[in-house]
């Protein structure tokens, strides 16, 4: 009995006009002799990829991986399917999975390839991050762990031993606490990245709040913030919460990276056009974009700069400053190294902007803008 959903069609199918739209390149082969085999056919895609004259050519002036020319092999002398991964046809590498099916038997089979390489790509940052993030808790865990194992044994009739270190558990206990709520919050706005927000959010108020909750704190290190804005609306289009999470980030930078008694400038503008936003406010210094909006280059924005007297940083760390985890190294800050990831996510929901400009020795500006509001 056979079934019905694999019923031949009565009518004839436009094969060869199918397989010219199919997406995946495909290439029709078949073997001359023993180990030679000539393309007969290759799809609209396959002609894209390889750029060469297919019909008659033979295999390997288009594909010549050795894995691939196995699997082709295996599945001739099987008449079973085979599937294999490469790497790399052209100028950027790039990772394919072949799927070689013979038909009828053998003598000529269809090749199909897929491109993986973004699966891959996603794949190799989804495992980097649970490295690194793993990584990041074990640190302050392993320290948790010896002085509870100290505590027990050698510390144990140590008064002052005994305080010590309880404070320094604390101190851990408490950075594995702030990675862990990073994290959480990183996923969070990643999740509605995709979302637009709404709301209208006042650029001044929102750094007057996060200065002035920060002010006993930089006030013990003679850091003065000050903070400088024309008349007039600084609305933005914008989510509080994570404007101020942006705006946290960036303050928190400035003044943990401050000489003691220096100023953390913040000026804040209203100007026309990505252009005008990205306009570099450092003699000296290299400018470089963190992140620039796709769309919108001519609307009008709200910007936020903020410039400290910091060791500012070499070249080479900029470009990766947003990256999940990165630090630049000798900077001892005790900090996650998510701030920066979170405050591009951010901004990047709002359709919004990121520079830096920085050179050693003379400190960091960071800029970020957002679509005004109306
Ligand atoms: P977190 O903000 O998560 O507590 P963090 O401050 O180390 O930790 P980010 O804010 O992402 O992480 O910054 C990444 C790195 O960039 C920092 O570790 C520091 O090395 C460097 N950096 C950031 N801002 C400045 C600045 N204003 N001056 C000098 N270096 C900076
Ligand atoms: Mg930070």
């Amino acid at each position: 009995m056979s079934d019905p959903a694999v019923q031949p069609h009565d009518r004839s199918l436009p094969a060869e006009a199918i397989l010219e739209v199919i997406p995946d390149p495909l290439l029709l082969v078949r073997a001359i002799e023993t180990g030679r085999r000539e393309i007969v056919y290759g799809n609209a895609a396959a002609r894209a990829l390889f750029r060469i004259d297919l019909e008659g050519a033979p295999l390997e002036a288009a594909l010549r991986q050795p894995q691939v020319l196995e699997a082709i092999e295996a599945a001739r002398s099987t008449g079973g399917p085979e599937d294999v991964l490469f790497e790399s046809i052209g100028a950027q590498p790039r990772f394919w999975r072949a799927f070689v099916r013979p038909l009828g038997r053998g003598d000529e089979l269809v090749l199909v390839l897929r491109d993986e390489t973004d699966a891959r790509r996603t794949e190799r940052m989804r495992a980097d991050f649970l490295a690194n993030a793993s990584h990041e808790l074990r640190t302050p865990l392993a320290s948790l762990a010896g002085f509870v194992e100290t505590l027990r044994t050698h510390a144990r009739e140590d008064p002052q031993a005994r305080d010590r270190f309880l404070a320094i558990m604390a101190e851990q206990a408490a950075r594995m606490a702030r990675l862990i709520d990073d994290l959480l919050s990183l996923s969070r706005i990643e999740l509605n990245e995709h979302i637009a927000p709404d709301g209208v959010v006042d650029l001044l108020r929102a750094v007057d709040d996060v200065a002035d909750a920060v002010r006993p704190l930089t006030a013990e290190r003679g850091i003065r913030i000050e903070v400088s804005a024309p008349e007039g609306s600084l609305g933005a289009v914008g989510d509080r919460d994570q404007i101020v999470q942006v705006v946290q980030n960036l303050i928190d930078n400035a003044v943990k990276y401050s000489p003691r008694g220096g100023v953390v400038r913040v000026s804040l503008s209203r100007v026309e056009g990505v252009g005008a936003a990205r306009a570099a406010s450092r003699e000296g210094a290299v400018a470089l974009s963190l992140l620039t909006p796709d769309a919108g280059a001519d609307q009008p924005y709200v910007v936020g700069r903020i410039a400290d007297e910091g060791p500012g940083m070499a070249r080479q760390h900029l470009p990766r400053l947003s990256e999940r985890f990165y630090r630049v190294e000798g900077q001892t800050s005790g900090g996650t190294g998510l701030g920066l990831a979170i405050v591009k996510h951010v901004v990047n929901r709002h359709r919004g902007g990121l520079m830096v400009e920085s050179a050693e020795g003379q400190g960091t500006t960071l800029t970020v803008y957002l679509p005004a509001a109306l």
